[in-house]
């Protein structure tokens, strides 16, 4: 357990967040830096958290909120600005310029990086974190006191609040802490899943490239020049022991175009696993004094890398509410918060959704349907516009 610089739990504080993930703890970093105070719960050991293979493309807004956070220092350092992205289909490689098109870039810097990168803020802030909470339970929501209660070590604590802020992904309590009358659940679940694998190889080429194949959907991507990151779509039921390394690098190579199949550099695994895929989203994304950001909210599949990132333009809208409420000014940034961040989260599931459709191969996908997604990729290939309004999601829609 991590706590305040005096090793006991608080019984008060302004927030409680539950989740210690990206959302959580960039809401606890800016809310520290605006001189409002904050306690993170955590039902995860840290080591746990940090050993979490997850997302590594960040939108430009995510880039630019952790370098007003104070934590874009060594994002800058070692993170890869990528300028363009390419998509390969029909065995033709298509490059979209994001700088052409929109003037900006994502940039390539493991969620891992960025949650060691705030943690080590927070620590340094003195803002308390308390890792394996159990038992984790939101009381009087709709009151103006809210409280939170939560054992460590066998041993319950209690902590009163003016807000709460579930941060605490798909799987946490937050969610189910709202009646059912009052949320409305939104899901699509896709026939497939991704096999993911980490390699300590150099990438295949500088930039990410979504492979589009009548064998299935493949992804290229990459954490740094040395640690290379691939994907290849696979059925629901297989398990990672009937994918061999060898097994995956050569039905990656299959699903590429020759040129990029033959730079293709393989080597044993150091991770490997398999992510289901669906979109699904809650709303309202708040009841009471409860505000839901990220995971716990949305889930959106990994294709267009904006899982991380619609929980960093959550926090965003949060935190402006929050700090205004705490002020004692206005609330109508927290009354408005729900319908302002869900506008943006639609936008990315939309856009998630359209690019999961054209790329990946569907059970009931037959001849005709394969053409449909390879005439539409080719429009891609020739027309700005479209090109324009690809650059404009992928890089990340304004605030
Ligand atoms: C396998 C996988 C691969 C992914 N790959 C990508 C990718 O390539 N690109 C991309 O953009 N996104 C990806 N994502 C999505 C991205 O990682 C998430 O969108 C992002 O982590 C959301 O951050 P979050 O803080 O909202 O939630 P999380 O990162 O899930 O953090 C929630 C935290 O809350 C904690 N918690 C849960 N329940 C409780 C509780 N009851 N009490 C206290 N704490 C609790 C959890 O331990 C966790 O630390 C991936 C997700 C997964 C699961």
């Amino acid at each position: 357990m991590t706590t305040g610089s005096d090793g006991l739990v608080p019984r008060r504080t302004q927030v409680v967040i539950i989740g210690g993930g990206p959302a959580g703890l960039l809401l606890a970093r800016k809310l520290q830096l605006a001189g409002k105070e904050s306690i993170i719960l955590e039902r995860q050991t840290r080591e746990y958290v940090l050993a979490r293979i997850r997302a590594g493309v960040l939108e430009w807004g995510s880039v630019e909120q952790l370098r007003e956070a104070g934590v874009g220092g060594r994002m800058d350092l070692e993170g890869f600005p990528h300028e363009g992205v390419g998509l390969s289909f029909s065995g033709r490689h298509l490059r979209i310029d994001f700088q052409e098109n929109v003037g900006r870039n994502v940039m390539i810097y493991g969620q891992t990086e960025v949650t060691k990168d705030l943690y080590a803020a927070l620590d340094e802030a003195g803002v308390p974190i308390v890792h394996e909470a159990t038992d984790v339970m939101l009381h009087d929501l709709t009151t103006g006191s809210p409280s939170v209660t939560f054992s460590v070590d066998g041993v319950e604590h209690r902590i009163e609040c003016e807000y709460v802020a579930g941060c605490d992904g798909s799987h946490g309590v937050s969610r189910s802490a709202m009646p059912a009358s009052i949320l409305r659940e939104y899901e699509r679940v896709y026939p497939f899943g991704w096999l993911g694998i980490l390699s300590e190889t150099p990438p295949v080429d500088d930039e990410l490239i979504y492979a589009h194949h009548e064998r299935g959907f493949a992804l290229c991507s990459m954490r740094h020049s040395m640690l290379s990151r691939y994907y290849v779509q696979c059925p629901l039921d297989d398990d990672v022991s009937d994918w061999s390394d060898d097994r995956f690098w050569d039905e990656l190579s299959s699903r590429l175009p020759p040129d990029a199949a033959s730079r293709l550099v393989t080597g044993p695994s150091i991770e490997k696993s398999i992510a289901p895929l669906r979109s699904f989203v809650a709303e309202p994304l708040q009841h009471g004094r409860l505000f839901l950001a990220g995971d716990s909210g949305h889930i959106v599949p990994p294709t267009g890398a904006k899982g991380l990132n619609l929980a960093f333009s959550d926090v965003h809208y949060l935190f402006e509410g929050l700090v205004d409420a705490l002020a004692g000014g206005s609330t109508t940034g927290l009354d408005t918060y729900s319908d302002r961040a869900l506008r943006r989260v639609w936008q990315a599931v939309r856009f998630s959704w359209w690019m999961t459709t054209l790329m990946h191969r569907f059970p009931d996908t037959g001849d005709f349907d394969r053409r449909i997604q390879e005439a539409e990729l080719d429009h891609l290939s020739m027309s700005d516009a479209a090109q324009s309004v690809f650059a404009e999601n992928y890089t990340g829609l304004p605030y």
